[in-house]
């Protein structure tokens, strides 16, 4: 870097403003590196923050700007390629640069911490010789006895883990070194496998002829940017894909990325992918604890993990030398961030993969009518895999009409035979229902009252707890004791439909013999506990599988030979233009948990509309027929990918605020508009549901035919808005191709 001796650096602070701020400095720091600045008025200077500097110009004066107050980096955090990316996502998603910087570091550098190998660290130990004699002598210093007592197990200790467990420890541990009473050392933690290390055993299948053709389309691009669709049913060897082409791609020097939705990245995938990369694979998702963040963080960007395998959040990890990159499930709505900084992952990945000039492929058995669209136009390569590996083939899909056969306690008839059946044959169920709980709604048999949630527009569940009735509402969490007793008339209160909880509750009953394993977020609360159900799964412990989408997907359970979807009607008649995709979608993922081996698989979907077409075309697997009526669809109504969205969203306690200051966003933007004729701006609206955890929701979609005009459009506007004092009477935001539209 050049020294130069004066210079200005632009620097993001993370701030919900959309601008940049001006320092002088003595020696500019480089665009990606970690800079602290007084910011604000307030007394001497305003208060120090941490920001990332963005570009700088060595050679201007800048005489009159506050200058920087320290600069913790010396290099480029990110690397050029990555700090462009989100450059561009700041712009692309109008949101603040500085809050998008800092989402893209680990806690510990966003915090401050130095740039610096968390394979050496600092260990502390207490010395024996102190034990006896010095330790009496601490009497008066609190802080010091309390940290001498945390070390008296005599083992070496990581600095670190001292920070949370003593406040203020820094002092303490520096007097008791002067006493001669501990020992400071750095020394090495258990470094990774450096990459390509010997697989450990599991021996990669012989691909058949379209993996090969796949493997050779996406290895033969020799580094270029291209990207890739692959289509392939679920249980069409689509891993068998990406593994092969890591493979090539680590062995050419290169690092691989690989985003998988949240629920899917498990203990087993983990493994599968370590077995065959080798062990230098870096996993990243939201629930790691901090410092195992920033190891992975760390060996990607030094070079030293071959491959990443993370969630959403992972596509902003550094790479020295990115190759390919791979978004498993390329549909999954969990790429989209939903609050914040609301980018979408596989987006993002795409993106990148042109910046570094690198190939991406995207996988799916459904692929989101916008990939489909993109694949149509020529955007994305199509490579397809069409058949199920070896004698595995797509289960038998049969409807079961409601209205035909009532269901008690959620199950019908033709259900528990078919589960009956698999008893017998010694062969596991899954019964799949997206609702926690005994029952979703509480109503009084006499007047009618129903159980709702006094700070949200939504019903409540109840719930069973050691045979006492809960009341929960599952939009802002409340939960109360209830007794079922009408509050308005007296009478008896009466449980309407079926959870999760009254499935099992019947089933125990209906075959008290058998093993029930129930899965949903009131049993299975931590990582930990879900991986132990899912192995008695597998190992045939279980032989009904109660559960919701935690297990939807991913899961290779040979022994499946049944699904049943309790409820299909959820998704079939709703507002929102996206359900019948997400429906599609999730019924196709939990279909496939049926037959992944060679006995034949059968699903039964419940449903009181069994000729409505989304289920009509479920039934035949005819995922092309359900496509292109889905894109009729959205072609009539002007919907993506036929136009592009962005939604403001307010809220506020007051219940008019929200919805009126949205109007006021329209009327300004509608001064604007003229001069980008294919936007539209809709009518502000309180949204559908609009009242939820005691605030009060309205929202405001704009639509456009093309892009550019939308952005140009929306920076005037948001600038307009975010300057204007009326901006902070309620909480708002922009989603830019809004997924969900509540
Ligand atoms: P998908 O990702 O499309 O659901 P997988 O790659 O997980 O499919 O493959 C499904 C199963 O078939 C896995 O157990 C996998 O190991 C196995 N498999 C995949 N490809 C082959 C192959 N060419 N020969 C034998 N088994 C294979
Ligand atoms: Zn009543
Ligand atoms: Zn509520």
């Amino acid at each position: 870097m050049p020294g130069e001796p004066r210079g200005v650096v632009q620097v993001a602070v993370a701030v919900p403003l959309r601008r940049v701020f001006d320092y002088r400095c003595e020696k500019a720091p480089a665009a990606g590196a970690r800079v602290r600045v007084p910011f604000g008025r307030g007394g001497r200077g305003g208060r120090a923050m941490l920001g990332v500097v963005v570009s700088n110009n060595p050679a201007q004066g800048g005489h009159r700007l506050k200058p920087i107050s320290e600069a913790l980096d010396d290099a480029n955090l990110f690397g050029a390629r990555l700090l462009e990316l989100l450059v561009w996502a700041a712009r692309y998603y109008h949101h603040p640069l500085g809050e998008v910087l800092q989402t893209a570091l680990p806690a510990a550098l966003r915090k401050g911490q130095a740039l610096a190998d968390p394979d050496r660290q600092w260990w502390v130990r207490a010395l024996p010789g102190g034990q006896s004699g010095a330790a009496p002598a601490l009497g008066r210093a609190p802080a010091q006895r309390r940290l001498y007592e945390e070390l008296r197990g005599g083992g070496w200790v990581r600095q670190a883990a001292l920070r949370e467990r003593c406040p203020g420890h820094r002092d303490a541990l520096r007097r008791l070194q002067e006493k001669g009473l501990v020992e400071i050392a750095l020394r090495p933690a258990h470094p990774l496998p450096p990459p390509g290390a010997a697989p450990n055993g599991e021996s990669a299948p012989t691909l058949n002829a379209q993996q090969r053709a796949a493997v050779e389309a996406i290895s033969g691009q020799d580094g270029g940017f291209a990207s890739f669709l692959l289509h392939g049913v679920t249980g069409s060897g689509k891993t068998e894909v990406y593994l092969e082409a890591a493979k090539r791609c680590i062995a050419g020097g290169g690092q691989v990325l690989i985003l998988v939705p949240e629920i899917a990245l498990t203990p087993q995938l983990v493994a599968r992918v370590q077995a065959r990369l080798g062990g230098g694979v870096s996993v990243l998702h939201s629930g790691l604890p901090a410092e195992q963040r920033y190891r992975a963080w760390w060996s990607a960007r030094e070079g030293r993990a071959a491959a990443v395998l993370g969630t959403r959040s992972a596509v902003f990890t550094p790479l020295k030398s990115p190759g390919l990159m791979i978004v498993d499930e390329e549909h999954d709505i969990s790429y989209k961030q939903q609050d914040g900084f609301r980018y979408h992952a596989r987006d993002l990945a795409i993106k990148r993969a042109s910046l570094e000039n690198i190939p991406v492929v995207l996988g799916s058995a459904t692929p989101s009518m916008e990939t489909r669209h993109n694949t149509g136009e020529g955007r994305h390569r199509r490579l397809v895999l069409e058949h199920r590996i070896g004698a595995a083939r797509l289960p038998r899909i049969a409807l079961v009409d409601l209205k035909k056969h009532r269901a008690t306690d959620g199950i019908s008839t033709p259900l528990l035979r078919a589960i009956g059946r698999r008893l017998e044959r010694g062969e596991q169920s899954i019964l799949f229902l997206n609702r926690r709980g005994f029952a979703p709604t509480v109503q009084c048999g006499q007047c009618g009252w129903q159980a709702a949630c006094r700070r949200c527009d939504a019903r409540l569940t109840c719930h069973r707890h050691r045979d006492e009735e809960q009341f929960q509402c599952h939009h802002c969490g409340r939960a109360e004791a209830a007794r079922l007793v009408c509050a308005d008339c007296g009478a008896r209160l009466l449980l309407i439909g079926a959870g999760t909880q009254r499935l099992d509750g019947y089933l125990r009953k209906k075959f008290p013999e058998a093993r029930i394993s129930r899965l949903d977020r009131d049993r299975v609360a931590s990582q930990a506990k879900l991986e132990r159900e899912l192995n008695a799964i597998r190992t045939g412990e279980t032989d009904i599988i109660i559960g919701t989408q935690l297990i939807a997907k991913g899961h290779d359970f040979s022994r499946v030979t049944l699904v049943g979807v309790v409820n299909s009607d959820q998704g079939l008649y709703s507002i929102d233009f996206r359900a019948p995709e997400y429906l599609f979608q999730q019924l196709v993922q939990v279909s496939g948990r049926a037959g992944r081996a060679a006995a034949p698989g059968e699903v039964l979907v419940q449903t009181a509309h069994p000729g409505h077409p989304t289920l009509q075309t479920l039934h035949r697997h005819d995922f092309e027929r359900f496509a292109r009526h889905c894109m009729a669809e959205r072609r009539a109504a002007n919907c993506p990918p036929f136009s592009h969205l962005a939604l403001w969203r307010a809220e506020s306690t007051d219940p008019a605020a929200a919805v009126q200051f949205l109007r006021r966003v329209a009327a300004a933007g509608r001064r604007m508009a003229g001069r980008f004729p294919p936007v539209q701006i809709m009518d502000a609206v309180v949204s559908p549901m609009e009242k939820r955890a005691g605030r009060y929701r309205a929202q405001l979609l704009v639509k456009s035919a093309a892009r550019g005009p939308l952005h140009r459009l929306l920076d005037e506007w948001i600038a307009a808005i975010e300057n204007h004092p009326r901006s902070r009477r309620a909480r708002w935001s922009i989603d830019i191709d809004p997924m969900e539209m509540f």
